[in-house]
């Protein structure tokens, strides 16, 4: 079995047998894969705390490309991101992040799905406090987007038709925005005008505060992006840390 060396964020990790843990990797070239460290709950692991869930780094795996359980050697960690494990909000995002790589993501390698993660876990363990909401919700409509599942929001999803001003129908069955007919005759979530331009800016990468936000504003987009992905992307499982995430218990908004 090969030896191969591979830039790797750890996704999930649980503990197998009395002495060893299973880690489940996205690997830059390799796709997602699962791997058994053995020996690595042994107090002198040669893993020591190497281990940690979101950590980045290189892993050394034996490596069968039609095994279901790849063995890991070694990982070497890069960055551990300290802030995200002290900070609910950002761990939170992170997780929601990580889990929907290790649900969502293709089977096959996804060289630029790969890169893209490790930016926002680095993007959302170093955002000035005030803006992890933002940087949150943009992330995971961003990580959304790269799985091909953008929402339509340039005309009305439905039939292509001009969107009005102001406020418009979001519909998360189909997938965008509508037009003020079809807002009619189908049940939609309505943005107002505020909330609109916050989807738009959103969707567009920004992490800058939209104008009169709120934490009830938040709370809101959360929501609306939790449903979207449950629909379009979760396929009935239930995705335990987006709806950690989607409820932020921590800060008592939920
Ligand atoms: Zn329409």
């Amino acid at each position: 079995m090969p030896l191969v060396t591979t830039p790797a964020i750890i996704l999930h990790a649980f503990k197998y047998s009395d002495t060893s843990k299973i880690v489940r990797l996205a690997t830059r070239e390799y796709g997602v894969q699962s791997a058994i460290a053995k020996g690595a709950s042994r107090p002198k692991s040669r893993f020591g705390a190497s281990l940690q869930v979101l950590s980045q780094g290189t892993a050394h795996l034996y490596f069968r490309p039609t095994a279901e359980l790849q063995t890991l050697s070694a990982f070497d960690v890069a960055e551990q991101h300290p802030a995200l494990a002290h900070d609910l909000g950002r761990y939170a995002a992170a997780s929601a992040l990580a889990e929907l790589m290790l649900r969502c993501a293709p089977s096959e390698p996804h060289l630029a799905l790969f890169d893209f993660v490790g930016a926002q876990l680095d993007h959302l363990a170093t955002v000035p406090p005030q803006r992890v909401a933002t940087a949150a919700l943009a992330g995971l409509w961003a990580m959304v987007t790269a799985l091909g599942f953008a929402p339509t929001v340039s005309a009305c999803v439905r039939d292509g038709r001009a969107l009005d001003e102001g406020a418009v129908g979001f519909s998360v069955p189909d997938g965008g925005f509508l037009c003020a007919r079809c807002t009619r005759e189908r049940t939609t979530t309505v943005l107002e005008g505020p909330d609109r331009r916050a989807l738009e800016q959103l969707l567009a990468g920004s992490d800058e505060l939209p104008a009169g936000w709120t934490s009830r504003h938040a709370a809101a987009h959360r929501r609306l992006l939790a449903r979207f992905i449950e629909h379009h992307l979760a396929e009935g499982h239930p995705l335990k840390a987006l709806a950690f995430w989607e409820t932020a218990a921590w800060n008592g908004t939920s």
